[in-house]
C-alpha cells in the first residue's frame, strides 16, 4: 500500500498546518532557521539535558555516542536535533531515510563511507525492510558487515570491519519498530509537542533571522495555532508576513495575525478543516464514538495514516479525542469547541494513551 507521503492528492502536504515537509520548507531559508547548537534548540528540556550528558561522557571517553532513537510526531525537530548532536560531538552527519535504502548494498555503501565516530541519521526508520535491518544488526553491535559471497554450498561469509559510528534513527511510530531493532538503541528519547511559550520563542527567533518585524503578541497568536509544532510555526510566520505586508505596514501584530490566520481557516486552537471534518464525523456520524480509525478515515475520504500521524496526536493533546480499545471517541471538550451539546459518552471512561 502506498504511504500518504507518496500519494499525489491534496493532503496532507498541501495543508497549511501540515507538520510534514512541503516544497516551501526545503529552501535556504529553512536551513537558516534550523538551530545549530543545543543552546539554540528551544524546548525539549529533558531530552536536551540527557543528550548533553551522553555527549559529554562519550567525548570524554573518546568513543562514539551510543545509538539514539528519536520519536514523536513530524516537524518537532528530530532531524534538527540529530544535526546538533553531530555538531556537538564534532563529527559529520550523513542523512538518509528508511524508504531511500532499497537494497542491502545501499546501506553497505553508506556505512563503509563513514569516518570514525560519524553519525548516520535514518529518518522514518520504521520503514526499513527486514533484509536491510539484518545487515544493520552486526553493524550496530560489532561495527561489522557480514557479506555472503557465492551461492549454495560454496557460499561463504566475509566480515568487513566498519568505522565506529552512531546511528540516530527517527520515527513517528516507535510502535512499528521491530523489537530486535529497538533493542539495539542505547538511548531512546521521545520529543513532545511544544508549549505556546516555546513556540512563541521559536517564532521570535525565526522572525529575527528572516528580518520580519513581529510583535510578541502577534507571535503568541501564531504559537497558539501552530499545533505544538515548530515546522508549522515557521510556516505560519512566513505566510502571515505576506498578509502583514499587503494589508498592514509589514509588522506582525496580534490583530494582523488573527485576520491572516482566520483567512487561512485555521481556528483559534490551530484546528483546520481536516481536523474539523474528522471531529464532525466522529460526533455527528458516529454519535461521538467509539469508532475505528479506518472507518472514520474512509467516511471522510482520508488516509488512516494521515489521521493517525497528523490529526490525532494534536487532537489528543488538546483532549478532544480519546482512544479506547473499541476505537476513537470525541470528548466533552471537542463537543464544546465545535458548538455541540454533550450528553455524556464513551470518552468519559477512556484512558488517554498519547501516540504510543
Ligand atoms: P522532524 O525531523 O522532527 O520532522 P525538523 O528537525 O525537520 O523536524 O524540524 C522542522 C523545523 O522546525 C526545522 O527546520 C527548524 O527550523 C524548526 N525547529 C524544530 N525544532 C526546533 C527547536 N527546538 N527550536 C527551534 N526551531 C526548531
Amino acid at each position: 500500500m502506498l504511504e500518504s507521503s507518496e500519494m499525489n492528492f491534496e493532503s496532507p502536504q498541501s495543508r497549511m498546518v501540515s507538520p510534514h515537509v512541503t516544497e516551501n520548507d526545503t529552501d535556504d531559508i529553512e536551513v537558516n532557521l534550523r538551530p545549530k547548537t543545543l543552546s539554540e534548540y528551544i524546548g525539549q528540556d529533558k531530552v536536551k539535558e540527557n543528550m548533553s550528558i551522553y555527549i559529554e561522557a562519550a567525548k570524554k571517553r573518546g568513543e562514539p555516542l551510543d545509538h539514539v532513537l528519536l520519536y514523536g510526531p513530524p516537524g518537532l525537530g528530530k532531524t534538527t536535533l540529530s544535526a546538533i548532536i553531530a555538531h556537538e560531538m564534532g563529527v559529520n552527519i550523513r542523512i538518509t531515510s528508511g524508504p531511500a535504502i532499497e537494497k542491502p548494498g545501499d546501506l553497505a555503501a553508506l556505512l563503509t563511507n563513514l569516518s570514525e565516530n560519524d553519525v548516520l541519521f535514518i529518518d522514518e526508520i520504521h520503514r526499513l525492510s527486514r533484509s536491510i535491518e539484518e545487515v544493520l544488526y552486526p553493524a550496530l553491535e560489532d561495527y561489522a558487515l557480514d557479506i555472503i559471497i557465492g551461492k549454495g554450498p560454496s557460499a561463504r561469509s566475509l566480515r568487513i570491519d566498519l568505522p565506529k559510528f552512531t546511528l540516530i534513527g527517527a520515527t513517528t511510530r516507535a510502535g512499528q519498530l521491530t523489537s530486535p531493532l529497538r533493542d539495539r538503541f542505547g538511548v531512546i528519547q521521545r520529543l513532545e509537542l511544544y508549549t505556546y511559550d516555546q513556540l512563541c520563542d521559536i517564532i521570535m527567533r525565526s522572525a529575527v533571522i528572516l528580518g520580519i518585524a513581529c510583535e510578541k503578541a502577534g507571535a503568541m497568536e501564531l504559537a497558539k495555532r501552530a499545533r505544538g509544532t515548530p515546522r508549522i510555526a515557521n510556516r505560519l510566520l512566513k505566510r502571515v508576513r505576506d498578509f502583514a505586508e499587503v494589508i498592514g505596514n509589514g509588522r506582525i501584530t496580534e490583530e494582523i495575525a488573527k485576520i491572516a490566520l482566520d483567512r487561512m481557516e485555521i481556528d483559534s486552537l490551530g484546528l483546520d478543516n481536516l481536523d474539523k471534518r474528522m471531529l464532525n464525523m466522529l460526533i455527528k456520524g458516529y454519535s461521538g464514538g467509539p469508532v475505528g480509525l479506518e472507518t472514520l478515515a474512509s467516511a471522510i475520504g482520508e488516509e488512516a495514516v494521515t489521521l493517525e500521524d497528523v490529526c490525532e496526536p494534536f487532537l489528543m493533546q488538546l483532549g478532544f479525542v480519546a482512544r479506547t480499545p473499541r476505537g476513537r471517541c470525541a470528548t466533552a471538550l471537542a463537543y464544546k469547541h465545535l458548538g455541540y451539546e454533550y450528553k455524556g459518552g464513551a470518552a468519559d471512561n477512556a484512558q488517554q494513551t498519547f501516540f504510543e
